[in-house]
């Protein structure tokens, strides 16, 4: 150890979803911590990731409410416009607070020292800051991930957008295509298209969110098009070039198809993890094939004192995923409670309008398993609250084990499925069998009153 070294109980690096309530928990308990972050307070989702998204998707909805005002009996000005100097404003104006209110809270903190920079190990217990050397016997990594740059032909020859980039722009592209049709594409697809832009999404798969229900997908899909956006998938042979005005996206291996011409190119296809360049051979860390971090159940990394939280290890890659992983850690380190990772229920939304709220396995999950199970499903014109509002695309889905009684995954994709999936969240956590929820009652009108209604209707899985 060099004698120059700043001696901490604990270094964490990133101050993303997890470092710093792991760093309020260990400073309260009476350790001397040390927080590094190398670029934004909040880390992804404070910054470029949640937060900026729901805030546009937000002023998104509000345009599209007020293009489909007559049908409500309510005359707005024609034709709406988003002001995106406006819309970029509000959004700053909410992160901004947000990064603020964390840092202040870091820097404030009794027994916590707060580094800025990037953190690299030099062993298993030093940590280099630039010029300062930190040293503990543990340390906690949570930094996080970034947009991932595909190989395809062209890339590197025309302008593109990530998550990042596409939050600093306040004028309204023309035309912008969407390379990815997954959680992110979706979200910022259908907010452009909302702001005023042509939308064309681009996705190599045969349907969008791959991850869901075939019948998901082509929901999302129809809900899309209704909006007007171009969406084409299978598109296997993916080529960027310049053209005047833009980039021409090749979509088919056909040579002689004709290019989708777009003024701006997001490139919306996945994560890689912020770990090639923490300096791990130097602890001996292991990571996989893709750079995750490997960690046990309870988030330890292979060498002793070093743990990984948050979407660096690869075993979530959420917000409530990271904090969790700060409890996991937090309950094992301090409460004596042998909390897992594998405790956690998979759950998330996909905030399109109408979200889609996620828990558990899917219809294509439970089948693969082979359980004897049985489902129910409602379609969102069918549910008085989503009808009243005029936002009844979507439908509904819970699936059940046909031998416990416990319900086994849940789709919502319909106004407030992103709030009401949580009666069923919590009903998978406490080990109740569906007829628990099937005997409580709800308040009408809301779409969460039709889960019971769903439940009361099960059919065997054929
Ligand atoms: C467009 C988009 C929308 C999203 N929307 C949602 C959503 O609605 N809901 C949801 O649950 N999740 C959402 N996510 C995912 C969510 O943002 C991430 O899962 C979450 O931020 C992960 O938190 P984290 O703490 O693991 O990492 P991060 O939030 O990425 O934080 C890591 C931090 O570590 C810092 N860091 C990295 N390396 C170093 C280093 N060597 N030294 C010092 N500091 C370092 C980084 O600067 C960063 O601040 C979204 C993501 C994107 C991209």
């Amino acid at each position: 150890m060099t004698a120059t070294a700043k001696q901490f109980d604990a270094i964490i690096i990133g101050a993303g979803q997890a470092g710093p309530s792991l760093a309020g928990r260990l400073a309260q308990a009476g350790r001397k911590v040390a927080i590094v972050e190398r670029k934004l307070f909040g880390g992804t989702c404070v910054n470029t990731g949640c937060t900026p998204t729901k805030t546009l998707i937000a002023s998104a909805y509000v345009a599209q409410k007020a293009r489909t005002a007559s049908a409500y009996g309510i005359k707005v000005g024609d034709p709406v416009q988003a002001d995106m100097k406006a819309v970029k404003a509000r959004k700053d104006s909410i992160i901004t607070t947000s990064r603020n209110n964390l840092e202040s809270w870091l820097r404030n903190m009794e027994n916590c020292a707060v580094f800025t920079g990037h953190a690299r190990f030099e062993s298993p217990t030093e940590i280099r800051v630039g010029e300062d050397l930190l040293t503990a016997p543990q340390i906690f990594l949570n930094v996080g991930g970034r947009a991932s740059i595909p190989n395809m032909p062209g890339v590197k020859d025309v302008p593109f957008l990530t998550n990042t980039t596409i939050l600093d722009m306040d004028t309204l592209p023309a035309h912008l295509a969407v390379v990815g049709g997954s959680y992110v594409g979706i979200e910022f697809a259908q907010a452009f298209r909302r702001f005023g832009s042509e939308v064309t999404i681009i996705e190599m798969g045969p349907r969008l969110a791959k991850h869901e229900d075939e019948d998901v997908s082509a929901a999302i899909k129809t809900i899309l098009e209704k909006e007007g956006i171009n969406i084409r998938l299978n598109a296997e042979c993916i080529e960027l070039h310049s053209a005047p005005g833009g980039v021409a996206v090749h979509v088919n291996c056909d040579e002689d198809s004709a290019p989708t011409i777009a003024t701006h190119v997001l490139l919306a296809v996945g994560r890689i993890p912020n770990t090639s360049d923490l300096g791990l051979e130097k602890a001996g860390v292991a990571v996989d094939k893709r750079g995750y971090i490997e960690v046990d159940d309870q988030l330890r990394t292979n060498v002793p004192g070093i743990w990984a939280m948050g979407d660096c290890n690869g075993k979530g890659a959420f917000t409530h995923t990271a904090y969790n992983d700060f409890e996991i850690v937090v309950a094992n380190l301090l409460e004596n409670d042998p909390r897992r990772v594998s405790d956690r229920i998979t759950t998330y939304g996909l905030f399109m309008d109408p979200p889609l709220g996620r828990v558990g396995l899917t219809e294509s999950e439970v089948r693969q398993s082979g359980k004897p199970a049985l489902i129910g499903t409602r379609p969102m014109t069918r549910v008085n609250r989503a009808v009243e509002k005029g936002e009844s695309d979507g439908f509904m889905k819970i699936l059940v084990d046909a031998e416990n009684k416990q319900i086994l995954g849940a789709s919502i994709l319909g106004v407030g499925g992103d709030e009401s999936i949580h009666c069923i969240t919590d009903i998978m956590y406490a080990r109740a069998p569906y007829t628990t929820i099937q005997r409580a009652v709800h308040i009408h009108p809301t779409v969460a009153e039709l889960i019971p209604t769903v439940l009361g209707d099960l059919k065997p899985l054929s």
